[in-house]
């Protein structure tokens, strides 16, 4: 039978605030276990949670960015079960009050556009983590990260591919850096992403039971668990069997899912109103403050770049991606260089370095002033485009000026037609067989020519000029034959 699968995603983000969500601990990443806590994220008794006013702004931030309508009334609701990383056993999270809910997020920007409804957004506390290698016997457990500040962002089961669960991530990933609100580090659990998904025979509307698969650590983890899954499923399903409401692991390196447990419903977790924090509201004044902080967002500026620099819908999508590239670009054409151009060189050879040594934007540090000079250097024929290609990485190794590394490095092109031609003449006379060949009409021996000029000049021949030269000079030599 023929299946469409119905799938939804949860994200659950870390804020990058510099405290935890209920407590002043601090809640960097990385230190001595144990060494960030404090009673009230311990949950020794006596204890009075009070919220990070931070964390609670920006979780505002993110839901106006996903067009979430915000609520009235807040309130946060204990979700009891027992965990051995939580003391308190409770988490504070929200139930039916949260945060923000019914907004949307757009995908398929480059192909067919989509409309992904979120469900809901709401905030809650982390757990700690248990560490098992230490030791054979035992297991450790660390409180820093107890505590710390997550936003919940719950899709409705929009999505019908594993694709698009894939470009839905990515996009809101885009706006999350966009927004500055968390480093969305996935190695560091930054970002962390849950996922659903039934099968329904194709053309049903009624949903299928429906399998949670935990454990995905990356983009393309979430993609190849939810291709498995729904291969599955189908199996289960074709063989007429039925589909128990389950979550499941992913392993990453078995590239299966496992069962893990039985599905747990809301009524397992017994919630009620957290008594420690009561119900609030965000006033019309808050809410302007943080609807004046909203940046330009990654749909709006691809489509600002559209119309301020005559790029394609696709060099702007590539260039928005990532802020740090969209900053760069716009930063370069501030400091004069040619939008186009800009633009290739940031597509083209700085992101093909960044694959290449496999670092994210942010991490290979160019300045756009620089590419701007570099851009420059090409336009007034200081240097050729295949030389600006080893300037380009030279530049981002050594961290320095384009227009210094080509003063330094002697890198200034040939231009001077006295030279160009004393080098025409050395080339030809070289290699005769190839001025031969073109003279009886291969014409593809000028490629060979200009490639042995290129090299004896070692790359720092102006192409046109030489291109130009070798070819009135081998035209001249047909009109006179050689004798
Ligand atoms: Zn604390």
């Amino acid at each position: 039978m023929e299946y469409e699968p119905v799938i939804g995603l949860e994200v659950h983000l870390q804020l990058k605030t510099a405290t935890k969500l209920f407590c002043g601990c601090s809640a960097t990443f990385g230190a001595t276990p144990n060494s960030q806590t404090c009673p009230v994220c311990l949950g020794l008794p006596g204890v009075l949670p009070v919220l990070n006013e931070r964390a609670f702004q920006w979780g505002i931030k993110v839901a106006l960015a996903f067009n979430c309508q915000i609520a009235p009334t807040m309130k946060f609701d204990r979700k009891q079960y027992f965990y051995p990383d939580l003391p308190k056993n409770y988490q504070i999270s929200q139930y039916d009050q949260p945060l923000a809910h019914h907004g949307y997020l757009d995908i398929g920007a480059s192909g067919q556009p989509k409309r992904i409804r979120i469900l809901r957004i709401h905030m809650e506390e982390d757990a700690g983590k248990l560490l098992h290698e230490a030791s054979q016997t035992e297991s450790y457990v660390d409180f820093n990260r107890t505590g710390v500040p997550l936003l919940e962002i719950v899709s409705e089961p929009d999505l019908r591919s594993s694709d698009e669960a894939y470009d839905y991530l990515t996009e809101l990933k885009a706006i999350i850096e966009y927004l500055e609100v968390s480093t969305c580090n996935m190695e560091e659990g930054s970002l962390r992403c849950d996922t659903n998904v039934s099968l329904r025979p194709a053309g049903a509307t009624a949903l299928g039971s429906k399998v949670e698969i935990k454990n995905l650590n990356s983009f393309r983890a979430v993609k190849l668990a939810l291709e498995y899954e729904m291969k599955r499923q189908a199996m289960v399903l074709d063989r007429g069997e039925r589909i128990p409401q389950e979550t499941r692991l992913w392993d990453a390196k078995g590239l299966k899912t496992e069962s893990m447990r039985s599905k747990e419903g809301a009524a397992d977790y017994r919630y009620f109103p957290e008594p420690d924090l009561v119900p609030f509201r965000l006033s019309p004044q808050q809410m302007k403050i943080i609807q004046q902080q909203l940046p330009e967002l990654p749909a709006q500026r691809a489509a600002r770049f559209q119309a301020a620099y005559q790029l394609s819908a696709y060099d702007a999508r590539v260039l928005r991606q990532h802020r740090v590239l969209a900053d760069v670009f716009e930063g370069a054409i501030s400091a004069g260089a040619a939008p186009k151009l800009a633009a290739n060189w940031i597509m083209g050879d700085f992101m093909a370095y960044l694959n290449a040594k496999k670092l994210e934007p942010e991490q290979a540090r160019i300045r756009p002033e620089w590419l701007a000079h570099l851009v420059q250097l090409i336009e007034d024929g200081t240097i050729s485009g295949k030389m600006a290609k080893d300037v380009l990485v030279q530049m981002l190794e050594q961290q320095a000026d384009p227009i210094a590394l080509v003063k330094a490095g002697k890198l200034q092109q040939i231009v001077d037609p006295a030279a160009l031609e004393r080098l025409a003449d050395a080339v030809m006379a070289a290699n005769p067989d190839s001025v031969e060949a073109y003279l009886k009409g291969k014409t593809n021996a000028l490629t060979f020519l200009m490639g042995q000029a290129m090299k004896q000049s070692q790359g720092k021949a102006n192409p046109q000029q030489m291109t130009g030269l070798l070819q009135r000079k081998l035209d001249q030599a047909k009109v006179k034959p050689h004798v």
